[in-house]
């Protein structure tokens, strides 16, 4: 095999894009308790059975009057009625405000009959049972009705919506304790390197803790996966492969490898993905993270043959957190049922300078903030691929497009924040 495989042109962030997507749909649909739902998208509409609220309350801690029986009332001329009950959110009472009269109120608690507004207690002063109005209200005032948040019978909430905190709320209060979603993506992580230990083993001579495995499955946890843990597969086809079949057997529906994908002697993931499936495409015109490959593997579970996609990502700790960052996400996005998958981006003025020696995009580890008004993002230190303290203290990446020579101070540039 020619090292360099040179069948695979080196594609852009897009075509690759577009070619890793390819391999993926929304998963099947589970119904699970809403607080579990965070994240997830809804895989049925919800509709309204009854109206929110489900009966017209105040909005004001106050009292239940008839609006007309407060015309004329003022600060110099207060109006006076006599107050015939007291009525706390959660109950109901059986007296009806009649002209002349008020009942206390307060809010949440369902209007007694014959009221049709509230006046607050900040209009009001009260002795004995007399209550002093010292303003007028219309009818309707501080009064929520039946049905003005939600309506019964209507659609509230359409298949396909991100479920958020709010929508979390809105389930609650339509009565629902479950819904139905896209069942989460199982990623299987593998790290690759005869050179890797996993944190808590001694660090002998040649060695390097396991970091990828560890961000890579943070990544996944935070767009709502569920990583599996395959720990390290060294340099060799066998190990390699072995380790890949369990991820497999484990029912992964992507398996991502870190390492051993470039031009080394000892970068066997390319020949493993050829023999045991097949090898989309190789390396993406971006920094870090060049040497990317993207196919499947085909293997026997259970009797039953399956074919699960593999993303063979770099193994310096940026390359493989930015790689994920761009075709991963996307990826479990999809499978979650997303539409939307392109991460925002915002237009910043680049505070300092960098030069490039490619024609690849570059993305660049950056703090940004907003001064003034416009955004500015500051590289958060050396560049290196294998620099994770500037993935640490960065918020974001900025874009640098692969036509660019050079990016001067002061240039605009799109930027992604990280959350
Ligand atoms: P490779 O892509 O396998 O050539 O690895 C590139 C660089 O990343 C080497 O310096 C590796 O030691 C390092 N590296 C590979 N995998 C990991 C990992 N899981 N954690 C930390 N560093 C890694
Ligand atoms: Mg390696």
């Amino acid at each position: 095999m020619r090292r360099d495989h040179g069948l695979y042109p080196i594609l852009s962030v897009e075509e690759a894009l577009a070619m890793v997507l390819g391999a993926f749909g929304p998963l099947d649909v589970e119904s699970i308790p809403i607080l579990d739902a965070l994240g997830r998208v809804l895989a049925e509409d919800v509709h309204a059975k009854g109206d929110i609220p489900p009966h017209a309350n105040t909005a004001m801690d106050g009292y239940a009057v008839i609006a007309a029986d407060t015309y004329g009332a003022s600060q110099e001329s207060p109006k006076s009625l006599r107050v015939i009950d007291n009525l706390a959110a959660g109950y109901v009472t059986d007296s009806a405000v009649m002209q002349g009269t008020a009942i206390r109120i307060m809010t949440g608690a369902p209007m007694p009959d014959g009221a049709d507004a509230v006046i607050p207690f900040e209009d009001t002063h009260q002795e004995g049972d007399v209550v002093l109005l010292f303003a007028a209200v219309e009818a309707g005032a501080n009064v929520r009705f039946a049905g003005e948040d939600v309506r019964d019978g209507t659609k509230v909430l359409a298949r396909g919506t991100p479920i958020r905190p709010q929508e979390i709320g809105m389930l609650a209060a339509l009565g629902h304790s479950r819904v139905r979603v896209h069942r989460r993506p199982r990623v299987a992580i593998l790290a690759t390197g005869d050179e890797l230990v996993d944190i808590d083993a001694p660090l002998t001579p040649g060695k390097i803790r396991n970091a990828n495995g560890y961000s890579n499955a943070a990544q996944v946890l935070k767009y709502c996966g569920a990583p599996l843990m395959l720990g390290i597969a060294r340099d060799n086809i066998d190990d390699l492969t072995s380790k890949i079949h369990a991820g497999l057997a484990q029912g992964a529906d992507l398996l991502l490898t870190s390492g051993g994908v470039s031009v080394g002697d000892f970068d066997v993931v390319k020949q493993v993905l050829v023999a045991e499936g097949e090898m989309t495409f190789w390396r993406v015109r971006m920094k870090p993270g060049k040497p990317l490959a993207f196919g499947r593997i085909t293997a026997e579970v259970d009797g039953q043959s399956r074919t699960v996609p593999v993303l063979g990502m770099p193994g310096n700790p940026v390359s493989a957190m930015v790689s994920f960052e761009l075709f991963v996400r996307p990826a479990l996005l999809t499978m979650l049922g997303y539409t939307e998958l392109a991460k925002p981006t915002v237009e910043a003025v680049l505070d300092d300078a960098l030069d490039r020696k490619d024609d690849r995009r570059h993305y660049v580890r950056v703090r940004i903030e907003a001064r003034d008004g416009v955004y500015h993002a500051a590289l958060t230190g050396e560049q290196g691929s294998g620099i994770l303290n500037s993935m640490v203290l960065a918020n974001g990446l900025a874009i640098i497009p692969e036509d660019w020579t050079h990016a001067p101070a002061g240039a605009r540039v799109r930027a992604m924040f990280f959350d």
